[in-house]
């Protein structure tokens, strides 16, 4: 890794270059901390540029709890299998014996993604935020970061958008879209948050034996509530929100969608899945996103002052946390060289160069919400849809890959989006390695024990 003492020009002014590296990673959620970590341990070196001070995006910064599973036979790529097993090495008990969702630990997943950067060698860059690339012709230079002391550029020879809104990308001029082509909207942003000081066994017996709701099939430690009155499906709890509308204590809005699932290792503590902040807040306008925000934190306290009052459990409950990021469903998605389409989802179609499978239902909320997959079934997503024409050492990964408002919807839980990053880094490493433009690789050329993911269609090589 070179530190160097090199300056660029950028915007009229003299700036250090505080990296000149093999890979730079911009965002460390799910899939750029994938990216990085697998860069850095198949040869590369690799900086990561995160603008929190932890890494894990959404399932950290943006308390987005547990992790959902793709649904599909053998999804778990190694790097998905590693997680696990080092949440359970840290004592988190991620499986309920029943679902197959990974109950995990915010805090205790970002101090294992640090570890496991300090072990790899990846340099993190914290409460850096990318502003620019710089780019000549088709080749990207180097990436213009904001840092705790001022500008400063990273040189690199692939850079690798983990940014979730593909920001990096965007900068470098490659095409995008952005919310549905039928309505113009953005899926719904919410501001996620946790409660402590619940009574998670009495809420449980209320749930299950008062309420006779039977749609948590685990039990405490492991208990989850849910209601979503716009959605078909029905749950008990809709009566004690719809109560709340009558009685002035709630909006509509604010009683439409309400989730809670328990914290492994916080005892007393719940990840709240809402407040769902109505789609007129814009995901990818600054102004409407901020004030989002306020509302977004107005509706949480209406939510939670209401559950204190009303639902058996929440007695002694108070707001214990709030997301530090809020939670973007979908906001900008590159166009790449594939552009996946909910029909793949429908087809389950097969890729020689895939480099993950998922069977996750499409949940484009607001929008549309998808039947299941038959048992057994699944689509796969191909390296095609991490690279583009225009950028020749680029490579996208997690939610903001190339596919359509409508399939992003169904690619975007964190288990999919890890083994996309842990694609995009083990592919930018043999790039590098063999002298191949990213955006020329053929995964399916990698020798398949090198791989972390080898399609089905590919089984003759
Ligand atoms: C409300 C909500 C509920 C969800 N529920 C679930 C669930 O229950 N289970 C599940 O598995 N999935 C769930 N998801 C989906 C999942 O959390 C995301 O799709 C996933 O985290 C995407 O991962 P990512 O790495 O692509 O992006 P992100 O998680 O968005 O991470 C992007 C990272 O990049 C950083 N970043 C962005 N821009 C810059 C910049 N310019 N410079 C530096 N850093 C930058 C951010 O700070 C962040 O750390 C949910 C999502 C939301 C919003």
């Amino acid at each position: 890794m070179e530190n160097t003492n090199a300056f660029i020009k950028y915007a009229g002014k003299e700036i250090p270059v505080l990296f000149s590296v093999d890979v730079c990673v911009a965002g460390g959620g799910p899939s750029g901390t994938a990216a990085a970590i697998r860069a850095a341990e198949n040869g590369a070196s690799t900086v990561l540029l995160e603008r929190g001070i932890a890494l894990g995006g959404l399932a950290v910064l943006g308390c987005v709890y547990p992790f959902m599973d793709p649904q599909a036979p053998d999804s778990d790529t190694p790097y998905v299998t590693e997680i696990k097993k080092r949440l359970q090495q840290h004592g988190v008990a991620t499986f309920d014996g029943v679902t197959q969702q990974v109950w995990h630990n915010p805090e205790t997943l970002a101090l294992i993604y640090d570890e496991m950067c300090e072990e790899a060698n990846v340099e993190i860059l914290y409460q850096t935020t990318l502003v620019d690339t710089v780019c000549t012709g088709a080749v990207i230079t180097a990436c213009i970061v904001q840092t705790i002391a001022g500008l400063a550029a990273i040189s690199a020879k692939i850079f690798i958008d983990g940014t979730g809104d593909a920001f990096l990308s965007r900068s470098a001029g490659i095409p995008y879209e952005c919310g549905y082509e039928k309505t113009g909207n953005n899926q719904p942003l919410s501001f996620r948050f946790e409660m402590g000081g619940i009574d998670v066994e009495r809420l449980s017996r209320y749930i299950t034996l008062d309420l006779k709701e039977d749609w948590c099939k685990s039990k405490p430690p492991y208990f989850e509530i849910a209601e979503a009155m716009h959605r078909t499906q029905r749950y008990k709890l809709e009566e004690l929100m719809a109560r709340g509308v009558e009685t002035g204590e709630l909006t509509q809005e604010e009683a439409e969608y309400m989730q809670a699932y328990s914290i492994i290792g916080k005892d007393g503590v719940m990840s709240m899945n809402c407040p769902e902040i109505p789609v007129r807040f814009r995901a990818a306008d600054p102004i409407s996103y901020s004030k989002a925000v306020s509302c977004g934190r107005k509706m949480m306290r209406h939510i939670a002052d209401y559950l204190i009052r009303h639902l058996p459990g929440f007695e002694h409950a108070f707001i214990s946390r709030e997301a530090a990021m809020l939670g973007a469903r979908e906001s900008w998605r590159i166009r790449g060289r594939y552009y996946l389409q909910e029909s793949d989802y429908h087809n389950q179609s097969r890729f020689p160069d895939a480099v993950c499978r998922t069977a996750w239902f499409i949940d484009a909320h607001g929008e549309k919400v998808s039947e299941k997959l038959p048992p057994g079934g699944y689509y796969e997503i191909p390296y095609r849809s991490l690279v583009t024409d225009e950028i020749q050492n680029l490579i996208v990964t997690g939610r903001c890959i190339s596919a359509s408002f409508i399939l992003q919807a169904s690619m975007r839980i964190q288990p999919t989006c890890m083994s996309i990053g842990e694609a995009a880094g083990i592919a930018a490493a043999w790039c590098l390695a063999h002298k191949i433009p990213a955006n020329a690789l053929h995964w399916e050329s990698i020798p398949a024990a090198k791989r972390s993911y080898v399609s089905n269609a590919d089984a003759a090589k």
